[in-house]
């Protein structure tokens, strides 16, 4: 089911990687507190733990509760049992290692520390350290995507986009949504899923307006979109697509508005390729809709990248500065939502390749209806 396992090699070759960023972001050791960052740099998939990446080293502190987890998951990097929080015994370890040292920059990463977390590592660290916020660094390493993940992405997809077949099973009149949502999660957890990658949407009706409608107790109406948006997590990695169709008979502006978005999604797809700018393809989707004089509708970003995380940098936006590179796997997904009547959301993942991109959920786009 899963179609790679990584290896001490594969991990180290990340920490190499990162620990060149920090040479140029001037930090002589890198703190990492949040999980999917840990995950990424050693495989360790618990709930507790801080990692220290030093020029030379990679330690991550960790609780008793998981002494085996951490023997079994952890590849490339040293396992430190903590008695107490795992920040205050990095901070220790830190400072006793580098004894000989009269001063230390560390790397924090600010949005994964708190202020009380901060306080407690000073003071174990001492006046001899200086603690920094370190630029985006695993954020940037992030978002490309090796050959592993892809692979990995790719599978999560896959598993995810079967769950579509049991959303058709499911929906008709009269069925509450939250029955169609159960539906998808059981069948995702019966194909191996480790859980959703986000609270299904099955937004019907009028809710279809609603972005980000989450499945409610409302029935499904006899005529009207029915916006679908679900994802699962394999392995650590999640997908995410969005599927709207439509219960009853879809009247001509009905149609029109999903052609409009189908449109828009397809365009801002062609739009993907290296060298280009996110908002570029933003830019893209919002012509398109602008044309069939729906843009006002669209008032959401067109994407997002996916990885470890459901939502990951970059952001398909506009005003937004990242340029796509070869690797990069993001979702592109506009919508259009008219209050009280109705909304359409198709939303793809793509994966940047040499020259151009590959989408990656395996489903038609037609319009299908029930
Ligand atoms: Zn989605
Ligand atoms: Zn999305």
């Amino acid at each position: 089911m899963v179609p790679v396992k990584l290896t001490a090699m594969d991990y180290k070759g990340r920490q190499r990687r990162l620990r060149d960023s920090l040479v140029s972001a001037r930090l002589d050791t890198l703190l990492v507190t949040h999980l999917p960052d840990i995950r990424y740099l050693s495989g360790f998939t618990g709930s507790a733990g801080t990692l220290l990446l030093t020029p030379t080293k990679c330690v991550l502190f960790t609780d008793g509760r998981y002494t085996e987890q951490a023997r079994e998951e952890v590849q490339g990097a040293r396992v430190v049992i903590a008695r107490k929080s795992s920040i205050a015994a990095a901070g220790e370890w830190l400072s006793n290692q580098s004894r000989k040292r009269r001063s230390l920059v560390v790397g924090i990463e600010g949005e994964h520390l708190s202020v009380a977390q901060r306080g407690m590592l000073a003071r174990c660290l001492g006046h001899r350290f200086r603690l920094r916020e370190a630029p985006p660094l695993l954020d940037n390493a992030r978002m490309v995507k090796d050959e592993e993940e892809i692979s990995l992405l790719r599978a999560a997809v896959n598993l995810g986009a079967s769950l579509f077949e049991h959303a058709q099973g499911a929906i008709r009149p009269g069925v509450k949504e939250t029955e169609v949502a159960a539906e998808m999660e059981y069948a995702a957890r019966r194909a191996g899923a480790e859980g959703m990658s986000f609270e299904t949407i099955i937004a019907s009706g009028p809710r279809s307006a609603l972005p980000h409608g989450r499945a409610s107790q409302a029935a499904i109406p006899a005529n009207g979109f029915v916006v679908c948006d679900f994802g699962v997590i394999l392995a650590g990695y999640c997908s995410d697509m969005t599927r709207t169709v439509f219960v009853g008979h879809p009247s001509d502006e009905d149609r029109r508005t999903y052609a409009a978005v189908r449109e828009a999604q397809q365009a801002a797809v062609e739009a993907v390729k290296p060298g280009v700018g996110v908002s570029e393809v933003d830019k893209a989707a919002r012509k398109c809709l602008n044309n069939n004089g729906m843009g006002r509708f669209f008032t959401h970003s067109t994407g997002h990248g996916v990885g470890l995380e459901i939502h990951e940098p970059p952001r398909i936006a506009a005003g937004q500065k990242e340029v796509l590179r070869p690797g990069m796997v993001i979702t592109i997904e506009p919508g259009v939502y008219l209050t009280g009547s109705g909304g359409v959301r198709i939303e793809d993942m793509v994966v940047v390749t040499e020259n151009g991109c590959e989408v990656l959920t395996p489903i038609s786009k037609e319009l299908i209806t029930f």
